[in-house]
């Protein structure tokens, strides 16, 4: 089968791969679509922590298919159910398995970083996946490139939970990428009362104002000067001047998620900490996600809560990764789909 595969120098090739055959509760997965993500791109361009020189990892953990194969003792999954699959698993054991946190296991796993992934024509999910309830029974009807990225929009679940967004709150979001549409998407459903996105480049807000979010072209106007005092506040952006002004524009009880990460070489960032203290902020980050937002998400898709389909700018064929991570790159792009 293809499939595309990462390797030192860090880069991602197309190669010839043996189909996997499914062992003791484990599945195979015809795939049918899988999302290009950041992390692709930052492996694809920096390398894994989890993947030593001289191995090879075949990427993509944004993925849907359709059941191919199951091993002995598999309830539940048939041959043909289409299925979308959460990447995280965990032990299944340990403090935070128990609490459904398998993305904070000391030994977690993520399909497509630290094992085999989707951007194959078939792709093998290991037992204890199969077993946490990681491949989930989609719809009959479910078009599947349409909510390909569903693991991204459970990140961003985990991210909106903790703020409490309501329907009285002034809520920034910086960064108009996928994530920052995805965030507004959630304030709308939410029902929020003013929802600004701000970013550096006007042709990424075309979407949002497309979608009708009020926008803020970041770097031109003071966004506190602009805006006003928010009541939430959403780092979607690798930015440490955002994470500043974010504690800046919080009005007193405002809530703060600094969801994206910053690049490696930032070790530290002052921030004006009595701000915090004096306006009673509470300040969170959120990493990944786990089963329990998978599900909230993929809920919110194939319930048709939410049509984030607009978000697919570019559908590929996976022979095509390459020009997708460049598409991504340079900004072109929101969500690449890669079909094989
Ligand atoms: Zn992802
Ligand atoms: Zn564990």
């Amino acid at each position: 089968m293809k499939a595309a595969v990462f390797s030192y120098p860090p880069h991602v090739e197309i190669k010839e791969k043996e189909v996997p055959s499914p062992g003791d509760g484990e599945v195979v997965v015809q795939v049918k679509a899988g999302a290009l993500c950041g992390t692709d791109l930052r492996i694809a361009r920096r390398g894994h922590g989890s993947i030593r020189e001289g191995e090879e990892r075949i990427l993509g953990h944004e993925i849907v298919g359709i059941v191919a194969r199951k091993g002995k003792n598999v309830e539940g999954l048939e041959e043909g159910m289409p299925v979308a699959v959460a990447p995280n698993y965990g032990c299944g054991k340990c403090a935070y398995c128990v609490r459904g946190l398998a993305h904070h296991c000391p030994e977690t796993r993520a399909i497509g970083v630290t094992v085999d992934g989707g951007f194959a024509e078939f792709v093998l999910i290991p037992r204890k996946a199969v077993a946490q309830g990681n491949v989930v029974v989609l719809p009959d009807t479910t078009d599947l490139v349409s909510i390909s990225f569903v693991e991204a929009l459970a990140c961003v679940v985990h991210g909106f939970l903790p703020l409490n967004v309501g329907f009285q709150d002034r809520v920034l979001i910086y960064g108009a990428g996928p994530i920052g549409l995805m965030f507004w998407e959630l304030c709308q459903h939410a029902g929020a009362k003013d929802v600004w996105i701000v970013d550096l480049s006007a042709t990424r807000l075309k979407v949002a104002e497309e979608r009708g979010a009020r926008t803020l072209l970041a770097g031109k106007v003071s966004v506190k000067e602009a805006i006003g005092l928010v009541d939430v506040v959403i780092v979607a952006a690798p930015s440490p001047e955002a994470q500043k002004e974010a504690l800046e524009i919080a009005g007193t009880y405002g809530r703060i998620n600094f969801f994206g990460g910053l690049p490696p070489q930032i070790k530290e960032v002052p921030l004006p900490s009595n701000l915090i203290h004096y306006k009673e902020l509470l300040v969170t980050g959120t990493t990944k996600s786990n089963n329990f937002h998978f599900r909230y998400a993929l809920d919110l898709l194939t319930s048709g809560a939410l049509n984030l389909s607009y978000l697919v700018t570019h559908v590929l064929p996976l022979e095509e990764i390459n020009q997708g991570l460049q598409l991504m790159e340079s900004q072109q792009s929101l969500k690449v789909v890669l079909v094989p």
